[in-house]
């Protein structure tokens, strides 16, 4: 894997850990020659995940709005910021450039660029592993959210078994890499 885009909160949470757990992401990026792409931010666990690889001789490259630049207080020391239109120029970008997709705890927006990576694979756009980083069992309760979907007949249990999910960024890392893509079908075909 050449390049992983991280989606994290823009905030920092209630507990120190999922900062650390940030930092600790982007170093593991950087010691694995693998080049971090994220939203841009210097604030919350974006910033987090950023220092943790620039500080450990890593690449990051940020890709934000024009119009969130300045909200979102873009990270002034990465190897690249690309500045683009909109949001959704953002994760196509984001999406193009990267081989696999991390979920760290965030907010409304991480949920919102999570599910559209998820919901891109269960249509078969691509074929790129997708995992959540799940610090303190932060989604544990989305997982057993999931679970009750499949009970009630909206999602298929192949679905699900596309997320990775797990507290261990090593165990994250080796799964991505070892992760065999295959086509699955959204809907059962009677
Ligand atoms: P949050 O998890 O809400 O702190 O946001 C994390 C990142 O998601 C930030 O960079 C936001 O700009 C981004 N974001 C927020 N809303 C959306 C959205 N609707 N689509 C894509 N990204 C979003």
């Amino acid at each position: 894997m050449k390049r992983i885009t991280v989606f994290c909160g823009s905030s920092l949470g209630d507990k120190n850990n999922y900062a650390e757990q940030a930092y600790i992401l982007g170093k593991a990026l950087a010691n694995q020659n693998i080049e971090l792409v994220y939203g841009g931010a210097k604030v919350g666990l974006m910033g987090a995940v950023a220092n943790g690889t620039l500080e450990n001789g890593g690449y990051a490259i940020g890709i934000i709005p024009d119009f969130l630049q300045s909200a979102e207080l873009a990270h002034e020391n990465l190897n690249e910021l690309i500045v683009v239109k909109s949001m959704h120029e953002r994760k196509a970008l984001m999406s193009n450039l990267s081989d696999g997709f991390i979920a760290l705890p965030g907010g409304l927006g991480t949920l919102e660029e999570f599910f559209e990576m998820l919901t891109w694979a269960q249509l078969n756009l691509h074929y790129k592993p997708i995992a959540l980083l799940n610090t303190n069992g932060f989604y544990t309760d989305l997982i057993n959210l999931i679970k009750q979907m499949i009970e009630k007949g909206f999602v298929q249990q192949i679905n699900l078994d596309l997320i990775i999910v797990s507290d261990n960024i090593d165990d994250i890392l080796e799964k991505m890499k070892n992760y065999k893509p295959s086509k699955i079908r959204k809907w059962k075909v009677e």
